[in-house]
């Protein structure tokens, strides 16, 4: 703990998992013997790097990068790239301590990293964007590869920043070697399926909790926070399902459309032209916008399903979400429930999905696009989507027979960190002190 002090948000993620981890502990005291605990919360590599880059007035602009190679003992780091300005060390520890067990639960070779930088893209020009990509890369080709750390997308970076980055490595390497990076354009090596990949499976994952308790998703009122990547095709799917989005949201406000949303609007307005929530509104004047957190909305819902960053939730908003009539959380960015407020859900008897195994879909349809890439072969739509179906589903069953086995009942939350971990943990204790 004093070593990661100023770290609170990795603090967090480790309690959250250290506390399911306690009758594992007891049940396996070679885990202890082995040092498996303090080897695992400390990253096997950290880099941190200068990205200077040129803005389109001819100024010098310099940020911080980071790629943390967290744990590498089930295969390649494997793990996105987030640009925010909030991003720190403590952010992408975090993000990369949960991903060794998201990585892990999905059943594939491929272990925990996580990188990014402090750049804010947001009002930045398409050439500002490339630069900064190039800069960016020029320092990280060196520390990835498609047997060695494998990066993709995450809150900031899309389809446009992978391509630039794609574009710089290429350049460097001399070679088409498109396996170091996922979330590719179809042009050259990207999976179809990968981009709906995250908001898919968490509702296949959602779909697969709610039928384990007697309900369904059809019929179904659904809150989103968020408008990227992750909420739309959460947004999607739930409508495929049956199911109605009422709101979604960005880091402004909230929508709330009790027609339920129209899609084709919100992919137009965030997919290319790149606006605001709000703009919603001015075209279909029926819906409404409310500046603030879409938690601390006012109106009725069965599922919220988070879907923008983390510490969304917190214990307030988490008795309002019960308030408004809510029965499940999907839980589609990665801790967006702060460690208070998921155990006020539990003991409220609130089904919860938690991000690690609910949003793993994304990092599974990556790693199958590492394997059409190895076979330089490509799967149809169909064939990805039923695959990440398939995952989707064993998740849920390991996290559903872990939490049993532990004496946690029906508790996913503890299931999928026991589950991703075991995995881990064995291959550890396997390949010796490291
Ligand atoms: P995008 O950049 O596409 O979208 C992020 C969304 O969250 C935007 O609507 C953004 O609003 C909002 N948001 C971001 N930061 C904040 C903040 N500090 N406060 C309020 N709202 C905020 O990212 P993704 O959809 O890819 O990622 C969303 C979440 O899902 C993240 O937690 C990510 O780690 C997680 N995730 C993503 C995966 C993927 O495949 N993309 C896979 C697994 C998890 P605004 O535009 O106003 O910033």
């Amino acid at each position: 703990k004093a070593r990661n002090s100023n770290e609170p948000e990795f603090l967090q993620a480790v309690e959250e998992v250290l506390h399911s981890l306690e009758p594992v502990i007891e049940k396996h005291p070679e885990y202890v013997e082995a040092g498996i605990l303090d080897r695992i919360v400390e990253p096997e590599r950290q880099i941190i790097f200068r990205v200077p880059w040129v803005d389109d007035n001819g100024k010098v602009q310099v940020n911080r990068g980071f790629r943390v190679q967290f744990n590498g003992a089930i295969g390649p780091y494997k793990g996105g790239l987030r640009f925010h300005p909030s991003v720190y060390l403590g952010i992408i520890k975090f993000l990369g301590f949960e991903q060794i067990f998201k990585n892990s639960l999905t059943g594939l070779p491929i272990g925990g990293g996580k990188g990014g930088s402090d750049f804010d893209p947001k009002g930045k020009s398409d050439a500002e964007i490339m630069r900064f990509c190039q800069s960016f890369m020029t320092e990280l080709y060196r520390h990835i590869g498609p047997d060695v750390d494998v990066p993709a997308g995450d809150i900031g970076v899309g389809a446009r920043e992978i391509g630039y980055l794609y574009g710089q490595y290429r350049r460097i390497r001399g070679a088409f070697e498109n396996g170091v990076l996922t979330g590719k354009g179809l042009t050259y090596g990207g999976s179809l399926a990968r981009k709906e990949a995250t908001g898919y499976g968490l509702l296949y994952f959602v779909d697969e909790m709610l039928k384990a308790n007697n309900h369904s998703i059809e019929g179904k009122v659904i809150a989103i926070s968020g408008s990227g990547n992750v909420a739309i095709y959460a947004c999607e799917k739930a409508t495929l399902l049956g199911a109605k989005v009422v709101a979604m949201s960005d880091s402004n406000g909230y929508i709330y459309d009790a027609n339920g949303i129209n899609l084709d609007t919100i992919k137009r307005l965030k997919e290319v032209e790149r606006k605001r929530i709000k703009e919603y509104v001015k075209e279909h004047p029926n819906a409404e916008y409310h500046e603030g957190n879409v938690w601390e909305g006012k109106f009725k819902y069965d599922i919220a399903l988070p879907c923008s960053t983390q510490n969304d939730i917190n214990l307030e908003r988490a008795k309002n979400i019960i308030e408004n009539g809510a029965i499940a959380v999907g839980e589609g960015a990665n801790m967006p429930t702060t460690n208070e407020a998921i155990n006020y859900f539990l003991e409220k008897g609130i089904l919860v999905a938690p991000a690690k195994a609910a949003n793993a879909g994304g990092v599974a349809t990556s790693a199958l696009e590492m394997s059409q890439n190895s076979m330089r072969y490509s799967w149809t739509f169909e064939e990805v989507d039923s695959k990440l179906k398939e995952i989707m589903k064993n998740i849920h069953k390991s996290a559903a027979e872990a939490s049993k086995e532990y004496g946690f009942g029906y508790n996913l939350v503890a299931g999928a960190n026991i589950a991703g971990f075991k995995k881990v943990a064995d291959a550890m204790l396997a390949q010796g002190i490291y």
